[in-house]
């Protein structure tokens, strides 16, 4: 009996378990802060066509925290999302992607370029998600056309209607969207034909395995095929190599994002030659 009650005190008061939950908490409460003290940033990484020319760039988040230096948003995002933190913070970086795409459009090398900005489910279905992107678009002076919105497969899970319905509102202003991380969630492709898509942006896991794994390749030709038919742009993430480079192309991709071209860098470090 006692040795029972000692192994469920151990399992309970873990000081590993305790440090982590900790650590989260700490970095939560920081992550709070960081929009007020203007930690954050947004990177930008290029996106390519078939000839090597940039077509569109991806707005990506940065946390410089004071302590631990640059934070990435793979720890940061599902902390935010889970304190529903990423709503303050998604707006934030959907509004300086507008202010850097009205910047933009006085310049010749960037005037036509299409700027990606992800948005997470949450932030999407809060009632007045599209009043909002109305305002930052209004404030800044983007056009609306050159922003594009990532989209994962979570946002039709819940509420698909209300998503569905938005993307509508938006598109007739000139917004495109993307579907971010293409074949990793869990919803049926029948969304697919309902849903007023620009864009599949093929999973980096799916690329990054390409060419030693049947099934990944598989599924990279499928999601090809699939694009084209249902007229939708496709785009390979997370291509590192010439030889996936290669192997997309031959399977009809004609767009890429990953570090074979660039890494996300900030805004003024952003090198595009007028085409
Ligand atoms: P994502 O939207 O799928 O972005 C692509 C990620 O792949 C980025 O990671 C990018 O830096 C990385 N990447 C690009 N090329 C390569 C490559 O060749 N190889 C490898 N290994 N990785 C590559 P990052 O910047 O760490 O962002 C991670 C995720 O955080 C994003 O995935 C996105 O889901 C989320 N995220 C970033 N910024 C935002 C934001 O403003 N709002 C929201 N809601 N989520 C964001
Ligand atoms: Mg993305
Ligand atoms: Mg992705
Ligand atoms: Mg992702």
């Amino acid at each position: 009996q006692a040795k029972k009650a000692g192994r469920n005190t151990l399992s309970f008061f873990d000081p590993a378990i305790q440090a982590r939950v900790q650590a989260r908490a700490r970095l939560e409460a920081d992550l709070r802060q960081a929009l007020p003290r203007g930690q954050l940033r947004l990177h930008y990484q290029r996106q390519v066509d078939a000839d090597a020319r940039v077509c569109g760039l991806e707005a990506l988040l940065r946390w410089q925290h004071p302590e631990r230096g640059m934070v990435s948003p793979g720890e940061f995002i599902p902390l935010a999302e889970e304190s529903r933190l990423i709503i303050a913070i998604g707006d934030w970086a959907l509004e300086a992607t507008c202010r850097q795409l009205a910047r933009w459009a006085g310049e010749p090398a960037m005037a036509g370029l299409t700027v990606s900005v992800n948005v997470s489910p949450q932030q999407f279905h809060e009632p007045d998600f599209v009043e909002q992107v109305e305002a930052i678009l209004a404030r800044t002076g983007a056009p609306a056309r050159r922003l594009k919105l990532e989209v994962t497969e979570t946002l039709f899970v819940h509420d698909r209607d209300d998503a569905r319905d938005k993307m509508l509102r938006l598109k007739a202003q000139g917004v495109t969207f993307a579907l971010d991380d293409f074949g990793t969630g869990y919803s049926s492709l029948a969304y697919l034909k309902r849903l007023p898509l620009d864009q599949l942006k093929i999973d980096q896991s799916f690329v990054h395995d390409l060419l030693e794994e049947e099934a990944s390749a598989a599924i990279v030709a499928s999601t090809i095929a699939l694009a084209e038919s249902l007229g939708l742009e496709v785009i390979a993430e997370g291509v590192e190599t010439e030889a996936q480079r290669a192997w997309l192309t031959t399977h009809g991709c004609q767009a890429f994002q990953g570090y074979l071209f660039g890494r996300p860098v900030p805004a003024s470090e952003l090198m595009i030659a007028v085409a």
